[in-house]
């Protein structure tokens, strides 16, 4: 199997769901998007916050 992402061959892909779509990548890619991910949603939570701070 080869990974979308990378190209590399590995054994098994791992899926990752990202929005409605689901990507099938190698693990290693897989982290790296989990973890975009969740930056993305971190980053959106921080704005968030502060244009609520800013509203007060
Ligand atoms: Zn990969």
């Amino acid at each position: 199997m080869i990974c979308k992402s990378c190209g590399d061959e590995v054994d098994r892909l791992v899926r990752v769901r990202v929005g409605r779509k689901t990507h099938k990548l190698c693990e290693e890619c897989a982290e790296l998007k989990r973890e975009e991910l969740e930056i993305a949603d971190d980053a959106e939570a921080a704005m968030r916050e502060m244009m609520e701070y800013k509203g007060r």
